[in-house]
């Protein structure tokens, strides 16, 4: 194929394995793990430094020509779909780390590096690195700053923003910032905190900081099977409300549970139950035990059938292995699946759980629920074939209706997906025009002409956008 004007300069820019032209090359990036969104980069760009970044920034951004960051495309709110006549830039060739200091338990890397890797290289330090969203094989540091991801353990230890100390970032005029840095406290304005979540609109960020945390002395992991989803949920605020520090609290219903057993991640979770409650505890062995003897006998008397518990590494992981591969499992159900993601006070679950078993009732759609309890943090999940377009018409509305749901019931559009494109026009539910217009401020004053990820997180007006957003309706593959 004959190179385009753009790609034979940014040709000149990277090495000639560093651009991606071809139709099947960019067919790949055409959407992140939300596939009802869809739209084809002009070209893909894969450098290896913080200098190619901020060259090819300059480069397009003199010629208004729309930067999509993207990490591994794990994302699942649109947030690395592309904008048309617009590049990707991914960072997967950056995945260095640069420095591990074990005495201050920190880690300088390049923001490509995939999340779970860095917990394996400072594994023999005793240390780890604590957000873990449950794609941490694959997805990357940068991903996880642009989404503020979370993860089954941030019930204890928070999302990302809490583990990020400072980022080199590229800015839209392709000049490199330093925000924050290997320190724990940085005086003035909390850039880093504006910077973390801002989803790939604020610029391109190229190296981490990260806090490390010690491996805790003791783990265990404790399964308690239910009749049913309400009485897990009644024994989570229990816990929550008797003090129970759980580092993870996660609750999985039985069309889940049967996902992940017919699949190869089986984890031999109990059968023909209502729901299945992970909890983790972690500590000194004592305090362990205390907190066990606490969520088992709350889990007893909400009506637990059956409990299993593990302290060995290899058992935990078993446990662990149905509840990260729950998505994949469910590929058993449909082709496509979508993963809604929203947050609802606890107490309020059961409640909004049963309204949004009846919309998917409604719209005649195949639901199952895996989700951060302890935060509440629902992912409801339509499993749905993308080749059957009124199918699909149901799926988006049953996802806007359960959206609506949860904000109705004093909860918010997003626990850790971030808001992409998927959400952008649900912001008004959630914030006044005030809010958003202060919002889009915030944003111009990173990125006046809108070159960075275009056409996401805050509704069009608000941005006041220049440059071509991707499409707005849901494109069939
Ligand atoms: C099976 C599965 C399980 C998941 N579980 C969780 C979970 O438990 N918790 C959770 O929070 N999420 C989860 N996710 C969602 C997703 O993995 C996270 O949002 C993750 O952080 C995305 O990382 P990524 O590298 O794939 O980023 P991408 O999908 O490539 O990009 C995500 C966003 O970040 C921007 N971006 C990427 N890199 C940079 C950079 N260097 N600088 C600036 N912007 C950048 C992109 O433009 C885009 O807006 C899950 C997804 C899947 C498929």
């Amino acid at each position: 194929m004959t190179a385009s004007p753009l790609v034979r300069d940014l040709l000149r820019m990277l090495e000639p394995d560093g651009v991606l032209c071809e139709p099947e090359d960019l067919l790949v990036y055409e959407c992140d793990g939300l596939a009802l969104f869809r739209a084809t980069p002009e070209a893909v760009v894969l450098p290896r430094s913080t200098e190619q970044v901020a060259g090819v920034v300059r480069f397009c951004a003199a010629r208004g020509v729309p930067i999509v960051a993207r990490g591994a495309g794990t994302g699942l709110s649109g947030g690395a779909t592309p904008a048309p006549g617009g590049i990707v830039l991914e960072l997967a060739r950056m995945n260095r780390i640069l420095d591990v200091d074990a005495e201050d338990r920190t880690a300088h890397v390049e923001t490509g590096l995939v999340n779970a890797d860095l917990s394996a290289a400072v594994r023999s330090k005793g240390l780890f690195y604590a957000p873990d969203p449950s794609s941490q094989f694959a997805s990357t540091i940068g991903g996880n700053v642009a989404e503020n991801s979370g993860g089954p353990h941030g019930f204890k230890y928070g999302q990302t923003v809490r583990h990020v100390l400072g980022l080199t970032v590229v800015l839209n005029d392709g000049s490199v910032a330093r925000i924050g840095g290997p320190n724990a406290e940085n005086p003035g304005y909390d850039l880093v905190g504006v910077f973390v979540g801002s989803e790939g609109t604020f610029g391109i960020a190229t190296e981490a900081w990260l806090r490390l945390t010690p491996i805790p002395p003791f783990v265990e992991t404790l399964l308690f099977s239910f009749r049913s989803l309400l009485d897990g949920c009644r024994a989570v605020s229990e816990m929550v409300a008797a003090g129970v520090e759980a580092a993870a609290l996660e609750m999985l219903d039985d069309r889940t549970i049967a996902a992940i057993e017919a699949s190869v991640y089986a984890a031999g979770y109990p059968k023909e139950v209502g729901a299945v409650l992970l909890v983790e505890l972690d500590g000194t062995r004592e305090e362990v035990e205390a907190q066990a003897r606490e969520a088992r006998s709350i889990a007893k008397r909400c009506g637990a059938l059956a409990t299993s518990e593990a302290v060995e590494e290899a058992e935990r992981a078993r446990l662990w292995k149905g509840r990260k591969s729950a998505f994949g499992a469910m590929g058993r159900i449909a082709p496509d699946l979508y993963v809604q993601d929203a947050v609802v006070p606890r107490s309020r679950i059961a409640e909004v759980l049963a309204k949004i078993g009846a919309i998917a009732d409604r719209h005649r759609l195949r639901l199952a629920n895996v989700f951060h309890a302890g935060d509440g943090n629902l992912h409801p999940n339509l499993s749905y074939d993308a080749r059957d377009a009124d199918e699909v018409r149901r799926v988006l509305q049953a996802g806007e209706e359960m959206l609506r749901a949860c904000v109705e019931a004093g909860g918010s559009l997003s626990g850790e997906h971030g808001i992409g494109l998927e959400k952008r026009d649900f912001m008004g539910l959630l914030f006044t025009e005030a809010d958003l217009e202060a919002m889009g401020r915030v944003r111009r004053a990173f990125d006046p002409q809108g070159v960075f990820n275009p056409g996401k997180v805050l509704p069009l007006r608000a941005c006041r956008e220049r440059v071509p957003a991707p499409a707005e309706e849901p494109v069939a593959p």
